[in-house]
């Protein structure tokens, strides 16, 4: 089986879009704790309605709830998973390795990029919630003013896709990246990719990464 790709980088640095192109081309199966917490307020469930509000501040959600949440909706020994948005933080990157992957091969890729940039790009993101595509009004605009080019769906403004909340989330993730970063290093399993590229070059230096 293929490693599993654990992706970390600032919101807004391609994880998703990159994440959907690797399970079109490779088996991979995707799972983000981002997506799987807002389907959890989309239902409704106690779970969404504790989250709700922690969510469109832009804080995280607490380590063991999404622990939980993420080893309830992957299955390792069935697929190679692209895990997209978890860990967050030093703790949940030991979680991930004692719940989760275990003895299962895993490569962690830093989506390198500086996040001043991102919040422009956050800003402009539009996603279509049922067919997972990802758009943005200056560099990704879908061919139909706020239509998904897929599945024709109208598109969504995440609420946390707001300035504010943008740049609370990217301090989190300021303040968090380093000692992940460290981490997989001291393991050996630390990759790197340039995200500020095209999403095409973004994605060729995954596939040699995933190849080599
Ligand atoms: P994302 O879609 O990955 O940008 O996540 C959106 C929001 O969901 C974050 O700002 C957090 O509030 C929450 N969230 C997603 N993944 C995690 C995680 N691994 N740990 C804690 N909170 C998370």
């Amino acid at each position: 089986m293929k490693p599993n790709l654990i992706l970390l980088g600032a919101p807004g640095s391609g994880k998703g879009t990159q994440a959907n192109r690797l399970v079109s081309t490779f088996n991979y199966s995707h799972v983000s704790t981002g997506d799987l917490l807002r389907a959890e307020i989309a239902k409704e469930s106690d779970l969404g309605k504790k989250v709700q509000e922690i969510m469109s501040s832009g804080n995280l959600v607490d380590d063991q709830t999404v622990l939980e949440l993420l080893a309830a909706n992957c299955d390792l020994s069935a697929a190679s998973y692209i895990f997209d948005g978890f860990p967050r933080n030093l703790e949940q990157a030991k979680m991930l390795d004692n719940a989760i992957v275990k003895e299962s091969q895993a490569m962690a890729v830093y989506f390198k990029m500086d996040t001043e940039v991102l919040v422009e790009r956050i800003v402009n993101r539009r996603v279509a919630k049922g067919s997972g595509e990802i758009y943005n009004l200056v560099t990704r605009p879908p061919k139909v003013e706020g239509k998904c080019d897929v599945s024709g769906e109208d598109l969504t403004h995440r609420s946390d896709d707001r300035e504010d909340v943008v740049r609370n989330r990217m301090k989190i993730f300021t303040d968090e990246i380093e000692p992940m970063l460290a981490y997989y290093r001291e393991k050996g399993i630390l990759k790197e990719v340039d995200a500020s590229k095209s999403s095409d070059e973004v994605f060729a230096s995954l596939e040699s990464l995933i190849n080599s």
